[in-house]
């Protein structure tokens, strides 16, 4: 009688565990992501993706993210960042002075996140519209006291082991005051150095260095075409192989330029290439089932107001307060495993311990390297 007792309560304690889990699996609370996608749109306020959205006719490939939150991104020097401090919150944790790029406030380098990444066995990459040495993908891979230190930051790419790379900025690793050519030095690590996209696009295996500009890409108005969702499908084709899993970030890089200049339909131009490059991310994301993808800016630009506009006919009426960065939260959109937590208003700085903790990289706080 008492077994028989015993033996319903077990029973019954067991499917109500099966059901409560269940419920969270499907809810995707406790799964944890293999890759994240990590995607920067410089100077990309609200009202710029707004720009966007209106200018296309009422789409963004962004809105398919389920979760949506707030970043402030007020930097250790100043309440207004610039996009060195502003990237290397996200990449190191800590909140640093503007101008820095992967070091803290006392100028002391700090492991990134695609370093950490890379330590762990992942694949990393980076791939952006500017200079691939200018200072958003610069935070994630070198460690300089100045964003100006171009040359610096190139040769900071041959101290790690990322596996691919796509942007311009030709000239920082092969005509500089040293003499010294880093193309040379990167085949010799065995990587593809490769000039045009449409031979990079091509390339589906090993390592890659995809140098497209001798300085920075041309802005999409001025004709660059498909060249940062064509990066983006290549960065993912090569970095999928790893089955452990990957760290890429791509960076939107000229929203910003086209809001300093004050330039409303050239923001909306940036943004609507962006957003392809963030549908490419959200497919491969949709398919595999193990990636999240993080879509968020470094900092506003421009103060911009959406004054007017008309979806049907995507035309928009716009201002700016300012040519430079402003101190507003910027929005962070977030899909996949582990979304959820992006939600709600957040310092830049958590949205590094977040990466990590889903990564399951233990780090309580990020001490100097
Ligand atoms: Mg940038
Ligand atoms: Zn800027």
């Amino acid at each position: 009688m008492m077994n028989q007792i015993l033996y319903k309560q077990t029973l019954s304690l067991v499917l109500s565990l099966c059901v409560s889990l269940m419920t969270c699996y499907s809810q995707g609370k406790h799964q944890k992501p293999r890759n994240i996608i990590l995607m920067i749109g410089d100077g990309m306020g609200v009202a710029q993706v707004y720009s966007g959205f209106t200018v296309n006719k009422g789409h963004l490939e962004l809105f398919r993210c389920p979760v949506a939150g707030f970043s402030k991104t007020y930097s250790a020097s100043h309440y207004i960042t610039d996009s060195g401090a502003g990237a290397t919150a996200y990449s190191i944790g800590s909140k640093t002075y503007n101008g820095a790029i992967g070091v803290n406030s006392d100028s002391v380098s700090c492991k990134t996140i695609l370093e950490y990444a890379e330590d762990k066995g992942l694949s990393t990459g980076l791939v952006s519209t500017s200079a691939i040495t200018h200072a958003t993908p610069a935070s994630f891979i070198a460690h300089q006291k100045s964003r100006e230190n171009y040359e610096g930051i190139a040769a900071d790419f041959l101290k790690t082991d990322i596996d691919v790379f796509i942007g311009g900025g030709i000239n920082n690793f092969c005509v500089r005051r040293d003499k010294r050519d880093l193309t040379h030095d990167l085949r010799q690590r065995g990587y593809q150095v490769i000039f045009s996209m449409d031979s990079i696009k091509n390339v589906t295996e090993g390592k890659l260095a995809g140098l497209t500009a001798r300085g920075h890409n041309p802005s999409v108005t001025e004709g660059r075409g498909d060249m940062l969702p064509v990066a983006t499908q290549t960065a993912l084709n090569i970095l999928s192989r790893n089955k452990k899993g990957f760290f890429l970030m791509v960076e939107g890089s000229q929203i910003d330029w086209e809001a300093h200049a004050n330039n409303m339909a050239g923001v909306a131009n940036e943004m609507i290439d962006f957003d392809k490059a963030i549908g490419r991310a959200l497919d491969f994301a949709e398919k595999d089932g193990h990636t999240l993808v993080i879509v968020t800016a470094d900092h506003e630009t421009g103060g911009m107001s959406i004054l007017g506009g008309d979806l049907q006919q995507g035309i928009q009426a716009a201002k700016f307060n300012t040519t430079n960065h402003t101190g507003v939260m910027v929005p962070v959109f977030a899909y996949g495993p582990g979304a959820a937590l992006f939600q709600g208003v957040q310092e830049n700085t958590d949205i590094f311990f977040k990466m990590m903790s889903l990564y399951r990289i233990p780090v309580g706080s990020n001490q100097p390297e």
